[in-house]
C-alpha cells in the first residue's frame, strides 16, 4: 500500500471517530435536561427479571411498556448477596451497599445481646402514631411480625445512609422524601433515616406510620384513612381481568400445590369476604387490591405533600407487595400470578399517567427494580422433570450427625439454638459452659451438614472471618451477606430447587431466599428526564442503583455504597 493511501485511510478512520464522538456529545447535550423534579423509585416485591416479558404481548400502553420501550433497560440485573429476602433487597436498593455493610442481613436474625430473634426494623421506642404500643396481631399471612415485640418501627437498624438520605443532606432537608408500601420493611428502608415512611396495617385496614417519623398524622393521611378505601373491596372478589382462554395458565387454575387459604380458595373468583372479616385486609394484600390501595395512597401523598412542584428534587419510593404475597400463595407461575402481572401493569400505567399530569414524566426520573426473584412451586418443577424438593431444617438438631458431634464434645443440651433463614445459630451459652471453641465446633457441624441431602454448602462464618474460602461467585455472595454482629454461625445453602417450605413461619407454595439465579434476577430500568431507550445485556448489580442516582444528582455516595455507576444512565 502506498503511503498516500495509508494516510487517506487513517484520516478517514480519525474523521469517523471524531464524528462518532461528536454524535455522542450532541446526543448528550440534546437529552440532558438537568435535575429531575421527582425521583420515583419503584420496587416490585418478587418480580423476577423475566416476568414482565412473560405477559408482554398482553400489556397495555403506559405501564411496563413505558419502562421497557422508553427506558435504559438492563436485561441481566442481579442482587449480588446470598440471602434474597425482602428487607435485604430493599435495603440494598436504597443504600447501594451490601447487607454486610447496611446490616439488613435477613428478615429475622438472632440478636446475641438481647438473646432473642428480632425483626429487622422493629424499634419499641417508636410505636405507631396514635397508639400506645402493642403488636399488630393480624399476622396470618406475615408471621415475621410475630417475632417483633412491638409494632414500633424505625430505620435505626440500617447502618449506612441511603440515596434518599444523601439527597436530604445536600438540600438541607428541603427535598421531600417518602417511602410507601403495604409492607413496613418495603417502606422504611427506602425512606432512609431522613425521610418518612407509611405502610399498611392489616389490623386497622389503614396506612400507618411510627413516632420516629411523626407526632401526629398529616391531615391528608387522616382524610385518606377516614374514607376507608379498603372497605370498597368488601363482599367483592378478585376476578380475572380478561377472558380465561387468553391466559397461559387459563386451564391450570386448580393446581394441587396452591395454598388453600380458608374462604379464599385456589380458583377464581377469590372472595375477599365481609369488610369486618378476620382475614379481610390480609386477603386484600394477597390480591392486586393491595397494590391498588398503595397506588391510591401514593397519589394522595403526591398531592398532599406537593411532590415535584419546585426546583428541589423530591424522592418517592413505592414498593408494591402483591406480587410477592400472590407468588407465595399460588406460585409465581400460576393463573393468579399471571392475572396479577396484567393488573400490576394497569396500576403502573395509572401511576405514570398521574405523575405525568402532576409533575410531568419529562421531569421525573423513574427507576424500577425488585427486592428478589422467585422459583416455581417444587411440584410444578417436578412435572417438568426438574428435581425440586423440600428441606426441613427443624430436624437438624436431632439428626444423627449432629448428635455424634455433640457426643464427641460431651454436650447433652440442644446445641443448635435456632435456624433463622439462612443462618444456623449455635447456642453460645452451651459452648461457653463446655469451654468449647465456637469456630472449631461450627466447622465440625458445617462439615457434617454438607453431607446432608439437599445441602449444597454449609459455610461456617469463622471461614469468612479468617478468609478461608474459595473465590467463587457463591462464596462472594455469602461474604457480602456476613455481618459479624448479626449473622449466625453457619450459612446454609440448599441445592438449586431445594426449598424450605416454611417461609417466615408460614407454609407456602413457593419461595425465594436462595443465592441461585432465579432468586437474584430482577428487572432494572431507568426512564424519564430525557433518557433515551436502550437495552443492555451485560451483568449489572442492584448495588449500582443508589450510586448511579447519587452521581446523577451529583451527590456524595451513600456511606456504604459499593456498586459501580451506570454510565449509560449518566453520560447520555
Ligand atoms: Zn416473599
Amino acid at each position: 500500500m502506498k503511503s498516500g493511501t495509508k494516510h487517506l485511510l487513517l484520516s478517514a478512520v480519525i474523521l469517523t471517530m471524531l464524528l462518532l464522538l461528536a454524535a455522542v456529545n450532541a446526543n448528550g447535550q440534546s437529552t440532558h435536561t438537568g435535575s429531575p423534579k421527582l425521583i420515583l423509585q419503584i420496587t416490585v416485591d418478587q418480580l423476577r427479571g423475566d416476568m414482565p416479558a412473560s405477559v408482554y404481548d398482553r400489556l397495555g400502553k403506559g405501564g411496563f411498556r413505558y419502562l421497557y420501550e422508553k427506558g435504559v433497560v438492563y436485561e441481566n440485573a442481579h442482587h449480588r448477596h446470598a440471602n434474597t429476602e425482602t428487607v435485604v433487597g430493599h435495603a440494598t436498593l436504597a443504600t447501594g451497599a451490601d447487607p454486610a455493610d447496611h446490616g439488613m442481613i435477613a428478615n429475622l436474625w438472632f440478636d446475641q445481646e438481647l438473646g432473642r430473634v428480632v425483626y429487622n426494623i422493629e424499634d419499641d421506642r417508636y410505636s405507631l402514631v396514635g397508639e400506645g404500643g402493642g403488636v399488630d396481631k393480624d399476622v396470618e399471612m406475615d408471621p415475621t411480625q410475630k417475632v417483633a415485640r412491638s409494632d414500633g418501627r424505625s430505620p435505626a437498624n440500617i447502618l449506612t445512609t441511603t440515596f434518599s438520605d444523601e439527597l436530604a443532606l445536600r438540600t438541607n432537608g428541603k427535598a421531600k422524601i417518602f417511602g410507601v408500601s403495604v409492607k413496613d420493611r418495603g417502606a422504611v428502608p427506602m425512606a432512609g433515616h431522613a425521610g418518612k415512611a407509611f405502610w399498611f396495617s392489616k389490623a386497622k385496614g389503614e396506612f400507618v406510620t411510627s413516632t420516629y417519623y411523626y407526632d401526629a398524622y398529616p391531615g391528608w393521611v387522616t382524610e385518606w384513612n377516614q374514607k376507608k378505601p379498603a372497605l370498597a373491596y368488601a363482599d367483592k372478589s378478585w376476578e380475572l381481568m380478561h377472558d380465561r382462554s387468553t391466559y397461559t395458565y387459563g386451564d391450570f387454575d386448580d393446581m394441587p400445590w396452591e395454598t388453600n387459604v380458608p374462604g379464599y380458595g385456589v380458583v377464581f373468583p377469590h372472595p375477599f369476604g365481609k369488610g369486618d372479616g378476620k382475614m379481610f385486609t390480609t386477603l386484600l394484600t394477597v390480591s392486586p387490591a393491595g397494590d391498588e390501595l398503595t397506588l391510591e395512597f401514593a397519589k394522595a401523598l403526591i398531592v398532599g405533600e406537593k411532590l415535584g412542584q419546585d426546583e428541589v428534587p423530591d424522592y418517592l419510593s413505592i414498593s408494591f407487595s402483591a406480587t410477592d404475597y400472590i407468588g407465595h400463595t399460588f406460585g409465581p407461575a400460576s393463573l393468579e400470578s399471571e392475572d396479577n402481572l396484567l393488573r400490576l401493569d394497569k396500576t403502573l400505567s395509572d401511576l405514570f399517567a398521574f405523575i405525568d399530569q402532576q409533575v410531568g414524566l419529562d421531569h421525573t426520573l423513574i427507576v424500577l427494580s425488585a427486592d428478589h426473584g422467585a422459583a416455581e412451586a417444587p411440584a410444578q418443577l417436578n412435572g417438568f422433570g426438574i428435581d425440586a424438593r423440600i428441606f426441613e431444617p427443624d430436624k437438624l438438631d436431632k439428626e444423627a450427625a449432629i448428635e455424634t458431634i455433640k457426643a464427641k464434645y460431651g454436650i447433652a443440651e440442644e446445641l443448635v439454638s435456632g435456624f433463622d433463614h439462612p443462618y444456623l445459630y449455635l447456642d453460645h451459652d452451651v459452648l461457653r459452659k463446655h469451654k468449647l471453641d465456637a469456630g472449631e465446633v461450627s466447622r465440625a457441624i458445617a462439615a457434617e451438614l454438607t453431607k446432608f441431602e439437599g445441602v449444597a454448602y454449609a459455610v461456617p462464618s469463622i471461614d469468612l472471618i479468617e478468609g478461608k474460602m474459595p473465590d467463587t461467585r457463591l462464596y462472594r455472595q455469602i461474604l457480602r451477606n456476613f455481618n459479624p454482629k448479626r449473622s449466625g454461625d453457619i450459612y446454609l445453602v440448599l441445592e438449586p430447587q431445594w426449598f424450605v417450605a416454611e417461609f417466615d413461619g408460614l407454609t407456602v407454595t413457593s419461595t425465594h431466599g436462595s443465592p441461585w439465579r432465579y432468586d437474584t434476577f430482577v428487572p432494572m430500568i431507568f426512564v424519564g428526564n430525557g433518557l433515551s431507550a436502550r437495552n443492555f445485556f451485560r451483568e449489572v448489580q442492584t448495588v449500582d442503583i443508589a450510586l448511579t442516582l447519587s452521581k446523577y444528582l451529583k451527590l456524595k455516595a451513600p456511606s456504604g455504597a459499593s456498586g459501580a455507576p451506570l454510565m449509560e444512565v449518566l453520560s447520555q
